[in-house]
């Protein structure tokens, strides 16, 4: 579903992703966590074509994604991207958020759109959202409308940047809530979170990264009961 292979990126003279190679498969739920500054967001944000990358290179879904390419557009907004901050458009309405992309992008009618819409507002709970602005909801709503929007494009695969780090603590568990329901029914996810509970519950794999580098890449049993590197033992020691 994603190939990465020798994927290395600079920030001017930061060298912030090293030899990156990772195989993410359909149904997977990838946990990447690790030390502040030690390139989980960027390296997401390669994935969905967001930054340019210095060599090596990153499939998804077959096709090469490539910042550079006429096609990133597209291909950006057929990989789903939850972002921290929501990013949701704040002076249209729910519906509206979640049926532009399928209708300019996909070419839906608004009948189509909306349909679709619909039955993604009942997954995350907010059917009788449709018709307010976005900004008149708490976080944890406007989160899950974000996942909503990403879902309407069929992704083969999200990804959620902490999802829920800008949340009040009592909206956390709703959103998680979502994302764990999705991994049961199948989705292929890459979350960044330090939401370790979540991760030990939900993760297939655990992507534990420190420098700018894969250091384990491994089970949540293996990784919460028995990580194999100092810098794993250190990072679980700190937050935990
Ligand atoms: P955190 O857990 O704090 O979000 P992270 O592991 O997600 O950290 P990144 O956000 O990927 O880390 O950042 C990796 C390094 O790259 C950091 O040193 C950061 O300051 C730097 N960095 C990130 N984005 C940029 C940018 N646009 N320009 C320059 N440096 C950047």
């Amino acid at each position: 579903m994603i190939t990465i292979t020798h994927l290395d990126k600079h920030f001017d003279r930061l060298h912030v992703l090293k030899d990156i190679s990772l195989n993410v498969k359909p149904g997977e739920v990838l946990v990447l966590c690790g030390p502040s500054g030690s390139g989980k967001t960027t390296l997401l944000r390669t994935i969905n074509g967001l930054e340019t990358i210095d060599s090596g290179t990153i499939t998804v879904d077959g096709e090469t994604v490539d910042p550079k390419s006429r096609e990133i557009r597209r291909q950006r907004q057929g990989i789903g991207f939850v972002f921290q901050q929501f990013n949701l458009f704040p002076h249209l309405s729910v519906i509206d958020n979640i049926t532009l992309a399928p209708r300019k992008l996909k070419g839906l009618t608004r009948d189509e759109a909306e349909a679709r819409a619909m039955q993604l507002l009942d997954r995350v709970g907010l059917r009788d959202k449709r018709d307010v602005h976005t900004d008149t909801l708490s976080g944890g709503q406007q989160q899950r409308i974000a996942i909503a929007r990403a879902l309407a494009m069929e992704p083969p695969v999200l990804l959620f940047d902490e999802p829920t780090s800008a949340l009040d603590p009592e909206m956390v568990g709703e959103v998680l809530s979502v994302i764990r329901e999705l991994a049961q029914d199948g989705m292929t996810m890459l979350c960044v979170t330090h939401e370790m509970g979540f991760a030990r519950d939900v993760a297939s794999r655990i992507i534990f990264m420190a420098d700018g580098r894969i250091v384990e890449d491994t089970s949540p049993g293996q990784f919460f009961s028995a990580p194999e590197s100092a810098r794993a033992r250190a990072f679980l020691q700190d937050i935990l």
